[in-house]
């Protein structure tokens, strides 16, 4: 009988980590750090529940840290089989887990070098070898079409919408269908396609991040234009945290539909990402993944300036002209935004805006839910700037689109298994399958196990 567990992603929006067993066969969906607060993170340290050489397969839904950056350290420590997932997939994993093999090992250079550590040397999770071995063993499979798996499974990717590659993945297995939705992204999306439906399945798993919320119906690109009008009205800077995948494309488009409407003329906009600006030039190598036409494409691109050099970030932050700086990390937890932060959110005139979810224990939620000073650096910076919210910017389906999605399914399935989400979150999105539905649903606690 096959058994599903979540090893992460149960009562939390990150370390997505779900393992499907079948006859002698372990595959695991999903394998991301746990993110935000600090008893989540030290999860990353702790040895899974499964021999990582014991397992035969991944699949990987995308390519967002909280679902792919444990990849590398699951091969460090023995997993050898391959990784199923969408060629875009691979291309913005290849981004990100560079990327963040590079943090990691820079924090543990840090914490050696300031004896931070209580482990003496202080070691990375995982190195950047760590990270090329693990982009090598990706294996892209197409959209619609079967691929099979080890154990006489197959496996069918679908659109989710959401970023750059991301699907919805269908496993038979067992003499089951399970399906597991990823991150499901939004409906009539400027830039990502429509999350695509699901007509059968016998057990489903579906993401929860929005599970208790509704984004607001306005047109966000409205929405974005006037928290920026007002604050270059009070001559402030407007800095806003995003995700260097999705986010950061969709914000960069936005701001040139309100340019080319006469709106914004004289705010510049800064893309202080390098790996956003790479993350951009892979909507050019997968250009039916997205919306965009290419010269639309091109003109977003040409209408913001990418900053590269960390001294002409550092520049920018002391310049005190009005103007719009996107910049990473899009929970403001790491990246080049803290020293804008640092720099912008003591002056009332500024504005800090968050367009995507903000877990629980980052700076990010922390400043939305009302802080009045940060921590950055190792010093207490004053908050006086408006802290924003656009949430209908997210790159994730609200409540009722996560319930379109479900309503795809042409017969019910046996039960659905809700995950990646926070516990109210997850619990609103159970009540409503059950009420409006009559689905049976269920909230996995972390490593519980389900004969399915
Ligand atoms: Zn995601």
């Amino acid at each position: 009988m096959p058994t599903l567990t979540c090893l992460g992603a149960a009562g939390t929006v990150t370390g997505s980590k779900h393992l499907l067993r079948y006859g002698d066969t372990q595959l695991l969906i999903d394998c991301g750090l746990f993110q935000g607060l600090k008893n989540l993170r030290e999860l990353n340290w702790e040895p899974l529940p499964v021999e990582p050489h014991g397992i035969d397969a991944v699949v990987l839904t995308h390519g967002h840290l909280d679902h792919c950056g444990y990849l590398p350290r699951l091969a460090r420590d023995g997993f050898a089989g391959r990784i199923h997932a969408t060629a875009a997939t691979r291309d913005v994993a290849a981004l990100i887990l560079r990327d963040s093999a590079f943090l990691q090992e820079k924090d543990a250079d840090f914490a050696n070098r300031h004896g931070f550590s209580k482990h003496h040397p202080a070691l990375p999770l995982y190195d950047i070898d760590d990270a090329e071995r693990t982009i090598r063993m990706f294996s892209p499979a197409p959209l619609h079409r079967e691929v099979a798996l080890p154990g006489g499974a197959t496996l069918l990717l679908r659109r989710a919408g959401h970023i750059l590659g991301a699907a919805s993945a269908q496993i038979d297995a067992g003499g089951l269908r399970i399906v597991f939705s990823g991150d499901v992204g939004r409906y009539d999306d400027p830039v990502m396609l429509d999350p695509e439906p699901v007509p059968e399945a016998d057990y489903v798993v579906i993401e929860s991040t929005y599970g208790n919320r509704r984004h607001e119906r306005t047109d966000p690109v409205e929405a974005l234009a006037a928290v920026i009008e007002r604050t270059v009205q009070r001559g402030g800077t407007v800095v806003v945290p995003a995700f260097a995948v999705g986010r950061v494309q969709t914000l960069i488009h936005s701001l040139w539909l309100l340019r080319r409407a006469g709106r914004l003329r004289n705010v510049p906009v800064y893309l202080d990402s390098p790996m956003a600006t790479s993350a951009s030039e892979l909507l050019h190598a997968h250009p039916h993944e997205h919306r965009l036409p290419p010269q639309d494409y091109e003109a977003a691109c040409g209408a913001v300036t990418c900053v590269r050099e960390v001294e002409d970030s550092k520049a920018l932050s002391a310049s005190r002209f009005p103007k719009v700086i996107i910049s990473a990390s899009g929970m403001a937890t790491g990246g080049r935004v803290l020293h804008h932060i640092a720099a912008f959110a003591p002056d009332h005139r500024n504005t800090l805006l968050f367009s995507g979810f903000q877990a629980a224990g980052t700076r990010g939620r922390k400043l939305l839910e009302g802080a009045r000073e940060t921590r950055i650096h190792g010093q207490w910076i004053p908050v006086n700037a408006e802290v924003a919210e656009l949430p209908m910017l997210s790159a994730h389906a609200d409540a009722d689109e996560l319930m379109r999605w479900l309503s795809g399914l042409q017969r019910p399935p046996k039960r659905v298994f809700i995950v990646h989400g926070e516990p109210e979150a997850s619990e609103a999105l159970r009540e409503r399958i059950e009420r409006d539905l009559g689905w049976p649903a269920a909230v996995p606690r972390q490593d519980q196990v389900f004969n399915l």
